[in-house]
């Protein structure tokens, strides 16, 4: 069967896509997915992100070692199942600065500006606040506020206001700067990915689309210059789809490069030098990675005040049968849903640091867990011995009250 439309990776984008072009009927539409399903209740309960970064649902990729970081290789997680990043993120709904779309419309990328864009923000929401000029109610997306946040959250907010750092209520609203809770894309305390938002049971069963999982995309087949479909390797073998109108390539970050570097799209030179043949030469594709860094600083607590203890499996029971009764708890969280956005650079065009407080130790990969996350009484000795052990400078002393 010939296809309209190829999308090739079935993630965020690719999910939304696949979603409205077959609204329409006379569109067919086919969706290729490399990972499988999101049957695992893990991706639906919002702590479950506590395993993404671990492996379940990714690609596993490593950086090589990094020169700047004293040869650190660091993992480096890449959805590989339906509904990419939006299966097994951190639920944090959070949309770029409007500074930053102010100046792709500057240097020419038309209809890209915050004021171009915000409809369309607006139209993919349902948001549990309910509409305003910044927020839309109605749509496929649900955003939430978070079911269980912790008193210790407090605490974050009152030191951030200690160091002059506002609260802000919205940070998708008028200014993003400032410290407080995320809103989440969540609904009823459960992950609403775009396999939940755009490609319900409804739309899964529109005669016009198809979706084939497990189903990884080679190359893309070109005839004189024009993109005309896809080799697939999956379960079957190998095999040709065509696209009589378009392939859409929204493999991600990585996925798109690669599949059009692999299919001799990019900078002739370099294929050249790795045997691939060049089919059109496009500078740029597979360079300029910009990526943000996480800096951990991790702290003991004074007392019982993240959910570390949960990870322990009696107390794990005890959150899993929380949740299922009522929708709170430990599990009801996606663990980093409290933070903000700030200025290292104190000129900074707009905000360019960002904070999570993260409700735990070793949540992700590569993060260590604390042993003793909480002691209800950290001696000033065994604090100083801590410091001094870590290289750092001995704790001030706690004034008495
Ligand atoms: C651990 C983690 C936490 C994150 N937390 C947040 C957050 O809290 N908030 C936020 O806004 N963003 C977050 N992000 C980022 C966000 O999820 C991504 O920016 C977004 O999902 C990217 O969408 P995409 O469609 O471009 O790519 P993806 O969602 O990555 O989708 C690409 C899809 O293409 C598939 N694919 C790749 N190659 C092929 C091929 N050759 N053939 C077939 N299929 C292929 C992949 O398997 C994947 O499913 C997080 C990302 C990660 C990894």
């Amino acid at each position: 069967m010939a296809y309209d439309y190829v999308i090739v990776g079935g993630g965020s984008a690719g999910c939304v896509l696949a979603s409205r072009l077959s609204e329409k009927p006379d569109n067919k539409v086919l969706l290729l997915e490399a990972g499988g399903g999101d049957w695992h209740p893990l991706y639906k309960w919002p702590a479950g992100f506590a395993k993404m970064t671990k492996g379940l649902g990714s690609w596993g990729y490593e950086t090589v070692p990094q020169k700047h970081m004293n040869g650190r290789v660091l993992r480096f997680t890449q959805a590989k199942v339906i509904g990419g990043g939006s299966t097994i993120n951190a639920q944090i709904y959070i949309r770029g600065n409007k500074h930053d779309y102010d100046e792709w419309r500057q240097l020419g990328c038309e209809g890209w500006s915050y004021e171009d864009v915000l409809p369309y923000f607006r139209k993919a929401e349902h948001n549990s606040r309910g509409e305003n000029a910044y927020h839309g109610r109605g749509g496929p997306q649900a955003v939430s506020d978070p079911a269980a946040p912790l008193p210790i959250c407090e605490a974050f907010f009152a030191a951030a206001g200690e160091a002059g750092i506002p609260r802000n209520p919205d940070f998708n609203g008028e200014l993003q700067d400032g410290i407080g809770h995320y809103q989440l894309t969540q609904r009823n305390a459960r992950r609403c990915s775009v396999v939940t938002g755009y490609l319900n049971s409804s739309v899964r069963r529109r005669g016009n689309l198809v979706v084939w999982k497990n189903c990884t995309v080679n190359r893309i087949v070109i005839d004189k210059g024009r993109a005309v479909g896809v080799e697939i390797d999956n379960a079957d073998g190998k095999s040709v789809v065509s696209a009589e109108r378009e392939v859409i390539v929204s493999s991600g970050t990585f996925g798109s490069p690669k599949l059009l570097m692999l299919s001799g799209i990019g900078p002739a030179d370099h294929l050249r030098s790795v045997g691939i043949d060049v089919a059109h030469d496009l500078q740029g594709v597979g360079g300029n990675l910009q990526d943000h860094i996480d800096i951990f600083v991790i702290c003991e607590c004074t007392g019982d005040h993240t959910y570390d203890k949960y990870a322990k499996p009696h107390w794990a029971a005890v959150a899993g049968l929380r949740y299922l009764l009522t929708k709170k708890g430990p599990l009801a969280s996606s663990l980093f849903e409290t933070g903000g956005f700030w200025y290292a650079d104190e000129n900074a065009r707009s905000a360019d640091i960002q904070f999570h407080l993260g409700l735990g130790s070793g949540i992700e990969a590569g993060v260590a867990k604390m042993e003793t996350p909480a002691s209800r009484s950290i001696r000033p000795t065994c604090a100083r011995a801590r410091a001094a052990r870590c290289g750092l400078p001995p704790p001030i002393p706690r004034q008495r009250r």
